[in-house]
């Protein structure tokens, strides 16, 4: 599983902090769990859950490990968060 729709977490968005609608989490398990990549629904952010399940904004190192696959999942679904923000607006 690459990537799953999770409610939202407690947690505001550290950019812009606004508290997500819903999240949609990138891991191996795709569950939300320390070391799980989102974006933020509000400002397309791209965010990490810390070992406290906060959300934290990732760094440019972590971005370029997280490889083909699971960055273009993570755009597609950034696209998919920024283009449903247009509609609405
Ligand atoms: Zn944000």
């Amino acid at each position: 599983m690459l990537g799953k729709w999770e409610d939202a977490p407690d947690s505001p968005c550290p950019f812009c902090q606004k508290r997500l609608d819903r999240t949609f989490v990138i891991n191996d398990t795709g569950v939300q769990e320390p070391g799980a990549w989102t974006v933020c629904s509000h400002c397309g952010a791209v965010l990490r859950f810390t070992s406290g399940m906060t959300l934290r904004m990732a760094t440019a190192e972590e971005m370029r490990g997280l490889g083909r696959e699971r960055m273009s999942a993570l755009y597609n679904f950034r696209n998919e968060l920024m283009l449903a923000k247009a509609a609405r607006n």
